[in-house]
């Protein structure tokens, strides 16, 4: 059996309780190392292997699940934040169920939910935005034409940009060209929930500038949006005056 477990946006116990026990029920641990807190590995049990697929092929991973399938063994495949978002597990799978290898998967908090947390904010305000984009700029993965970030940037609502703090040049032009105003709010959030995270609150136009100041480069979120300003309007299922189905409001 593999299990591809969510191990949350940094800190150890960000884990969902169930990602923690079949951590601690695994004979191998396949782990992304250059992402996951390595004090996840603390919830193993002993004579686990541990190996750190940063250096691995997709090949040398399935092989290793392989063998230990092949001796009644139970793998963990621990992914950082969410598995999927940008965790690359699709194509595993695909080779698993190829081989009839059985397989779950067990969510995680996505770092975009530790930015939230580390900001202290809320994506989806009423009379602001209720939409959150998440993507990435395009890199060494190309992101498909319909997608770019200067469209996605037209709808002007929140927009969360992964694996992309060492390309900000690029994104601050983009951002702009799609149609957020310079003074949009911004912030860069630094390794979000690890002990050393930093936030660096800023605008769409200071991104770059802000990024090279504080020599942020990878393991960084980018958000954008008016999320992150003063005004928005009261929600209406606490409003007093509002009826929904579970209360009756005063008018
Ligand atoms: N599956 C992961 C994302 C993997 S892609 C998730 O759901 O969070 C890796 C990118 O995620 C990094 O380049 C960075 O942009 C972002 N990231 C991962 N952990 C982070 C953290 N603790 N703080 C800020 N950004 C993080």
């Amino acid at each position: 059996m593999i299990h591809f477990i969510g191990a949350g946006p940094g800190a150890a116990d960000l884990i969902t309780v169930r990602g923690a026990r079949l951590l601690g029920e695994a004979d191998v641990i396949i782990y992304a190392g250059s992402l996951v807190n390595p004090a996840l590995l603390d919830y193993k049990q002993e004579g686990c292997a541990v190996y750190d697929s940063a250096s691995m092929t997709l090949e040398e991973v399935l092989a290793v699940m392989e063998e230990t399938e092949a001796r009644g063994g139970v793998t963990v495949r621990l992914h950082t934040g969410d598995p999927s978002l940008y965790g690359a597990i699709r194509e595993q799978m695909d080779a698993l169920d190829a081989r009839g290898i059985l397989y779950d998967v067990t969510p995680g908090v996505s770092a975009f939910s530790g930015a939230a947390a580390a900001l202290r904010a809320e994506y989806t305000l009423p009379e602001v935005s209720q939409s959150v984009i998440i993507t990435r700029m395009a890199g060494r993965t190309p992101v498909p034409q319909g997608e770019g970030l200067r469209k996605l940037a037209a709808h002007g609502c929140t927009l969360v940009l992964f694996l992309s703090a060492g390309l900000l040049e690029q994104a601050e032009a983009e951002l702009l060209a799609g149609g957020y105003a310079p003074d949009t709010p911004a912030a860069i959030v630094y390794k979000a929930t690890w002990p050393e995270e930093r936030v660096f609150r800023c605008t769409v136009s200071t991104l770059a500038r802000t990024a090279r100041e504080h020599h942020i480069s990878k393991t960084a979120l980018i958000t954008v949006g008016r999320f992150l300003g003063e005004t928005y309007e009261r929600s209406k299922l606490y409003d007093p005056t509002f009826t929904h189905a579970c209360r009756k409001g005063t008018s």
